[in-house]
């Protein structure tokens, strides 16, 4: 090997900057948050969701980010993609958790399992803004442990039955399109994935109100109740839901550490900006050591998190792009695909293990980071008009949706240890 092969080996090739078009596109979606900032937080001051995010961002095509161009998406890769989130995140995570429920694990779930029809059908009107997306996998009596569900699907002539109740489901208010997972009637074990048009199907919504933060996103109670489904809304093969429902958590998960990484960059620039205009004791808050202290841990958190979250990204940008290949080949690929294809399953458990430690670490990181930047502020800091109140608020509700942080905990543990030593 030449000294220089040695040199430009593909670690020492790690690119730290943005390409042009990565530049453009967050140009434009600074843009957009700038035009948004003040109408988010009346909205939060509120509580009510801000319309105009919808508007604001479909002017740049933004309602489907990582969506093919076939589907009237931009056809980004997944670290451009999560970079926009990062920049939506500095805004407050409500706004990224719309984002995260319509694209992440709303459209990119059905762009990578459902069949042609199916994204011929559902995918161009999400992506213009017309329908939104959401995904509806947790119950009362199944959180953390999605295998509990109670939710049920019997077949009956060319429909499916759906009843049961699923909470939480993040844009369920008014999205239109969403995915869900029912069990088998009778089973106990084959969970399958639906996607549910909410216009047409009889299920019964309602806001869940009274929650802490995220507050100009909504989360709903969507109850189905023998509600009939037709039979190509079958998401994949029966008995392939949880596999579709965890291939989702990937991409959620990636888009709550990315969001993160926004929030613990607003949490900087907010306590530089107060630290250096507010005296106590003879000099500015920006000259004490401890105040510094808080400041040094905020940077070094915020550096080390980008880096979790962009070797995931990439990782998880090979696993598209093998997916993609599958595709190209096999147009019924869906139906083959499994474990024992050994490239996916490599990629894919990488992406896994990756994307969970990216978001127990970004989330436990903002919310210690949002949480010194409200003691930085003092009494100021604990107002809902301070950006750091809110993201205080906000970044507690991440260490427990996406997968709550002990489960990813173990989750990390168990894939070094083997899946004989599983504590969850
Ligand atoms: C703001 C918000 C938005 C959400 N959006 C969505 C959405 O869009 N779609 C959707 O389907 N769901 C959504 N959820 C639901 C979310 O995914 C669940 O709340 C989460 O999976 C945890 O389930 P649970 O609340 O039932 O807690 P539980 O499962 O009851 O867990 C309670 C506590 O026990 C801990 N615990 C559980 N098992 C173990 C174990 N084996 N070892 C150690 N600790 C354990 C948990 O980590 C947690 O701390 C949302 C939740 C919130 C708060």
């Amino acid at each position: 090997m030449k000294e220089d092969d040695h040199h430009f080996s593909n670690l020492s090739q790690m690119k730290f900057d943005l390409s042009e078009d990565q530049k453009i596109l967050l140009k434009k979606i600074d843009g957009i948050c700038k035009l948004l900032r003040e109408e988010e937080e009346r909205c939060y001051l509120k509580g009510s969701l801000n319309e105009k995010v919808i508007p604001f961002f479909n002017k740049i095509g933004m309602l489907g980010c990582p969506i093919s161009k076939k589907y009237g998406g931009l056809g980004y890769d997944i670290l451009s993609y999560l970079l926009t989130l990062e920049r939506i995140g500095e805004e407050g995570s409500s706004m990224r958790t719309f984002f995260s429920c319509h694209t992440s694990i709303g459209q990119m779930i059905l762009q990578n399992w459902g069949n042609d029809e199916q994204k011929n059908k559902f995918l161009p009107n999400t992506t213009n803004g017309i329908d939104i997306m959401g995904f509806a996998l947790t119950e009362p009596n199944a959180g953390s442990d999605p295998s509990l569900i109670e939710t049920t699907f019997e077949e009956r002539g060319d429909q499916f039955i759906l009843s049961g109740k699923k909470h939480w489901v993040g844009n369920g208010t008014f999205a239109k399109t969403i995915t869900t997972y029912a069990k088998e009637k009778g089973s106990d074990k084959k969970i399958s994935a639906f996607i549910i048009d909410l216009n047409s199907a009889a299920v019964k919504i309602k806001e869940i109100k009274n929650k802490i933060g995220l507050l100009t996103v909504k989360n709903a109670i969507i109850e189905f109740n023998n509600c009939k489904i037709p039979k190509e809304n079958l998401l994949g093969l029966t008995g392939n839901g949880l596999s579709i429902a965890f291939s989702g958590l990937i991409d959620g998960r990636l888009s709550v550490a990315a969001g993160a990484i926004g929030v613990m960059k607003d949490c900087l620039s907010e306590t530089i900006r107060y630290s250096k205009i507010r005296s106590q004791h003879g000099t500015v808050l920006a000259k004490k050591q401890l105040v510094q202290q808080h400041i040094s841990k905020i940077i070094v958190a915020l550096e080390s998190t980008k880096w979790l979250v962009y070797k995931a990204a990439t990782v998880r940008q090979q696993l598209q792009i093998y997916l993609e290949t599958l595709k190209r080949e096999d147009n019924e690929w869906v139906f083959k695909i499994n474990r024992k294809n050994k490239k996916y399953s490599d990629l894919r458990n990488e992406c896994d293990r990756l994307s969970a430690i990216a978001k127990y670490y970004a989330t436990n990181a903002s919310v210690d980071v949002a949480n010194r930047s409200v003691q930085i502020f003092g009494s100021e800091g604990y107002k809902k008009t301070s950006r750091v109140a809110r993201h205080f608020l906000d970044s507690r509700a991440t260490t427990i949706y996406e997968g709550t942080n002990e489960v990813l905990e173990l989750k990390i543990a168990c894939e070094i240890l083997g899946s004989d030593y599983r504590a969850y």
